[in-house]
């Protein structure tokens, strides 16, 4: 079966690259993101232990996750327009990933509040500095740090950045380590333990490993080339 041999594969390289940074391999959790496939593929994936799924579009993940067991794991990983906000908290998603401004943390926070609930999110960084990518800038984020922290229905757990893709993996680990100190500073200013990075795809994710990710989204090296 291509995607349970993918997976043990990965599964392989994944604990290989955390031995060599000197990482438990449980440290890393494999998100597999199911983009683009059916519901027959994603199964195949669960039948071989997977939970964790990612999606990167709310209508999409609103078609497939009622045809899938009930205790997969899905964490949304793709951007996220705020007057969609009630029906991505209202879904259920375990992990918002790509928070990617004060205005958007904002309003999930007030929404999950009149929801009567608290909304677990990673913040996006824009690594690379390019302005036309989503994310905040290093800077940003220090500056509304104190904002955002003290946002009363915000469950903030980590970082994660989508670094621009180079055909060699190696390029992307400044980035990788950028994402890193950003979370090590953070932390040190208090008051949250940002316990998750999430960064790292198909062509790169042992990598982010190295540099300390927590979460990889792999999607393609699972499920084989999008259409
Ligand atoms: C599609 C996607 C991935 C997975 O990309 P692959 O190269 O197929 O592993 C990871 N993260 C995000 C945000 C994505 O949209």
């Amino acid at each position: 079966m291509y995607i349970q041999d993918q997976l043990r594969e990965i599964r392989t390289q994944m604990a290989a690259a955390a031995t060599r940074s000197g990482r438990a391999p449980e440290s890393v959790q494999l998100l597999a993101v199911s983009k683009t496939f059916p519901v027959d593929d994603i199964m195949h994936a669960y039948h071989d232990g997977q939970r964790c799924f990612g999606e990167n579009r709310l209508q999409e993940a609103m078609a497939k996750m009622p045809g899938m067991p009930a205790d997969c794991v899905w964490h949304l990983i793709g951007p996220l327009q705020r007057n969609k906000v009630r029906k991505a908290l209202e879904q259920g998603f375990a992990l918002i990933e790509a928070v990617d401004s004060l205005k958007l943390a904002q309003a999930i926070s007030r929404i999950a509040g009149e929801l009567g609930t608290t909304a677990r999110i990673l913040l996006e960084v824009n690594v690379d500095g390019e302005s036309t990518k989503h994310g905040f800038t290093p800077e940003e984020l220090i500056q509304s740090w104190p904002e955002l922290t003290a946002l009363p229905h915000l469950d903030i757990r980590g970082l994660m950045c989508i670094p621009a893709f180079t055909d060699e993996p190696e390029d992307a680990r400044p980035a990788f380590r950028t994402l890193r100190l950003l979370a090590e500073q953070l932390r040190a200013t208090g008051p949250l333990p940002l316990p998750e990075l999430s960064m790292g795809m198909s062509h790169d994710y042992p990598i982010a490993i190295e540099e300390g990710a927590t979460i990889v989204r792999v999607g393609s090296a699972i499920f084989g080339k999008r259409g």
